[in-house]
């Protein structure tokens, strides 16, 4: 294997798969990359495969057309395009993350939007858009990022933003390294969860932009320390 890539973020990439399964992210379907640090046009990402059984032999690279470039010829995820467009359209993104968390869903197909309500998720920002692949797509697609033309309109209705709801069908999460967005993806489906039981109660009062950013900034300074539990939690395991 030769990915010209630090060996340690593909190990870390390794394990971000097998946390997000161990916490309820990912199942057998989902990914996550990594933008290769030494040559941002390509990005890492595992071969089309159950995310919780990938090891490193199991790491691929592809570029931002969507080609995969690997000796033995083997393929990665259809939605790969997910992806390669939105490392095309934010070069501050270096981490990605496709699931289908299912707390998240409700939030992508009701007029309720997905909105920050504890200090653990200020990353959400005022709102979390939602990308409508009907617009791209017409009536009859199966909600699959299949090809390019699918994979910019999805980036660009994600904007600035850290998270977009894919209707009916997921979520994307993006970040600056891997641990960021790990972290980014679990508060998503907790913060999803919380709200869902707090409008039971009552009405909700969401934290505004502000406290959203300054508790987002507070959060990037201690990624380290959930991210060393999660991944005790995965070693436990013996994944
Ligand atoms: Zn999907």
């Amino acid at each position: 294997m030769n990915l010209n890539a630090n060996p340690s973020v593909i190990d870390d990439l390794v394990i971000a798969n097998h946390i997000l399964v161990n916490e309820g992210v990912l199942d057998g379907f989902g990914h996550i990359s990594v933008r290769n640090d030494r040559d941002p046009g390509r990005f890492l990402i595992a071969r089309s495969m159950a995310p919780g059984l990938v090891t490193s032999d199991d790491i691929l690279t592809c570029d931002l057309d969507g080609n995969v470039h690997d000796d033995q010829g083997r393929k990665t995820y259809v939605e790969r395009f997910i992806h390669s467009e939105i490392y095309r359209c934010r070069p501050d993104v270096m981490a990605v993350i496709h699931s289908h968390s299912p707390a998240v869903i409700p939030f992508g197909v009701t007029g309720t939007r997905l909105r920050p309500i504890c200090h653990m998720s200020g990353f959400l920002g005022a709102q979390v858009p939602v990308f409508e692949i009907r617009h791209a797509a017409g009536e009859n697609s199966d909600l699959l990022i299949r090809n390019q033309a699918l994979g910019q309109a999805l980036a660009r209705d994600l904007g600035n933003s850290a998270v977009a709801l894919l209707r009916g069908h997921g979520n994307v999460v993006v970040g600056f390294s891997i641990q960021q967005v790990v972290f980014r993806a679990i508060y998503t489906e907790s913060n999803a969860r919380l709200q869902s039981e707090a409008m039971r109660l009552g009405e909700i009062n969401y934290l505004t932009p502000e406290e959203a950013q300054s508790t987002s900034d507070m959060n990037d300074e201690h990624l380290g320390r959930p991210w060393e539990v999660w991944k005790r939690r995965v070693q436990a395991r013996g994944y």
